[in-house]
């Protein structure tokens, strides 16, 4: 896409004293409006997230546990879980008769992990060689994991969409071989991934990701995995995780990233700012952040995102991450979605997000229909859209495989509470 009048038309640098004004506030409304319309649209999905074993130790992170504390043939103890992909397939066959389109799955890096039985024979030579390739067999484990292909055809139930596979999940899934992005993503396809979630992107600025996540794949690593989904044929989201060590001008700087990275591919459906959960996280407790980004802040990244980056329709507003009366107020600074049920919710909890790990397709539409936009469902790569009108007395999803209407959840469940 042409950038010929970006730089005549917006001034992006960060001028939160002017950035309040009336002249701007309408110019951020003009631009949601003129691009999506009224519409506010949200997924019914599910989150299944595989296993919390991770030694690549983020430190932004409270999401993993000490692979180590899962192996059989050691003492150590952890407070999370391993499911084999027969587990997941029984929670997601559940979620899909109550309705859900997705399910989204993003894990750990378990040491067991390998794309399929040949990786595994692949990465049985390193760990014999002693390598440090972050490699061990699953036997040694309590739960197997299974491989990669085999969780993501498990969770491929029915016509469910099944969006997993990270950036980094694609790495580890390809660690120790030459494989390329294009040959995993396809192979990953071929089991039944349809389209990928952009986490893992934090920061795309090498000197802030040495600091907040050095252990993982760098910039340039998360576009080449990106560029090779799109070259497989999937759909992509990106994301940015912000309010932690970087500045002004690194957000500016992944903005470009991702800007750039969707004129070349075209393949990025929606961008999710997500304000950094600092509570819980090693970030934190270290000293090294004092706290995470203002409210300002947090409207600032919405309405910036939703200018500079003309070439991505939709802006996502998190209630995981803002909760929901600042998430709605998202919707007036550039959001057009509002995300979706999730069903359950650990990374942002375990942080230290207190938001709640469900929300129902009643509450998206009383929530929307309050601040006089259409309460929309939709598919994930939001081709498929369902308006819901103020006097549609459907409590429950329609666009899943087997959704007909009926809620989810029968009953709203307590509400008890970072990638
Ligand atoms: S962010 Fe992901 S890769 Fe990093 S420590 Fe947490 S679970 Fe592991």
């Amino acid at each position: 896409m042409a950038g010929g009048t970006r730089s005549q038309d917006l001034d992006f640098r960060y001028r939160p004293e002017t950035d309040q004004s009336f002249e701007n506030a309408l110019r951020k409304a003009r631009r949601r409006a003129d691009v999506v319309g009224e519409e506010v649209t949200f997924v019914a999905n599910l989150n299944n997230n595989v296993t919390t074993a991770c030694n690549t130790g983020c430190l932004f992170c409270n999401f993993k546990d000490p692979a180590e504390a899962f192996r059989s043939d050691l003492d150590g103890t952890h407070g999370g879980f391993t499911k084999t992909p027969a587990e997941s397939r029984r929670i997601v066959r559940d979620a899909v008769s109550r309705g859900i389109y997705e399910v989204c799955s993003v894990s750990g890096l378990h040491p067991g992990f390998a794309l399929d039985a040949e990786h595994h024979e692949i990465l049985a030579g390193y760990e014999q060689a002693h390598s440090s390739a972050n490699y061990r067999p699953p036997a040694r484990y309590d739960t197997d994991p299974g491989t990669y292909t085999e969780q993501i055809d498990a969770m491929s139930v029915g016509d469910v969409h099944v969006h997993s596979m990270t950036p980094e999940e694609a790495a580890h899934a390809r660690r120790g071989t030459d494989w390329s992005y294009t040959d995993v993503y396809g192979t990953l396809q071929d089991a039944g991934l349809d389209s990928v979630p952009g986490t893992a992107a934090e920061i795309l600025v090498d000197e802030v990701r040495d600091v907040i996540c050095p252990a993982k794949i760098d910039s340039a690593g998360w576009i080449a995995a990106m560029e090779g989904a799109s070259k497989a044929g999937l759909d992509t989201t990106a994301t940015i995780m912000y309010g932690h060590v970087e500045n002004a001008r690194h957000r500016v700087m992944h903005l470009e990233e991702v800007r750039d990275l969707q004129d070349r591919t075209s393949a990025i459906t929606e961008f999710v700012p997500l304000s950094f959960v600092h509570e819980n996280t090693p970030l934190y407790e270290r000293g090294l952040v004092t706290g995470g980004a203002s409210t300002d802040e947090d409207e600032l990244m919405i309405a910036v995102s939703r200018l500079f980056l003309d070439n991505i329709d939709n802006i996502q507003s998190s209630w995981v991450k803002y909760g929901d009366s600042q998430g709605l107020k998202m919707l007036s600074c550039g959001a057009n979605d509002f995300m979706g049920t999730i069903c359950s919710e650990e990374i942002t909890k375990r942080a230290g997000g207190t938001s709640g790990e469900y929300r129902s397709v009643e509450e998206f539409v009383e929530m929307i229909g309050a601040i006089g936009r259409i309460p929309t469902e939709r598919s994930t790569d939001y081709r498929q859209r369902r308006r819901i009108d103020p006097g549609d007395t459907t409590h429950g999803p329609r666009l899943g495989p087997k959704a007909d209407g009926t809620p989810i959840r029968a009953s709203q469940p307590a509400r008890t509470a970072n990638d």
